[in-house]
C-alpha cells in the first residue's frame, strides 16, 4: 500500500515552494498525486490558453476525419 506523503507548501509537480511570500501563494491550488499531498503552483496548472488550443485541436480532429 502506497503512503501519501504530505509535502506541505511544496508543489506536487515541480516541488517549488508555494508558501506565503514565495510569489506562488495566491494562485496555488490544493493538489494530490498518488504519492504526495500538497499544492500545485500556477506554473504547473494548465493555462487557459492551453485549454483553448487543446479544445480547438480536438475540434479540428473531430471535424477533419470524414
Ligand atoms: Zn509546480
Amino acid at each position: 500500500m502506497t503512503e501519501v506523503i504530505d509535502i506541505g507548501n511544496l508543489c506536487t509537480h515541480c516541488h517549488n515552494d508555494t508558501s506565503f511570500g514565495s510569489g506562488r501563494f495566491v494562485n496555488r491550488i490544493p493538489s494530490e498525486t498518488e504519492t504526495e499531498s500538497g499544492y500545485m503552483c500556477p506554473e504547473c496548472q494548465p493555462s487557459e490558453d492551453e485549454i483553448d488550443s487543446n479544445y480547438e485541436q480536438a475540434l479540428a480532429d473531430s471535424t477533419g476525419s470524414k
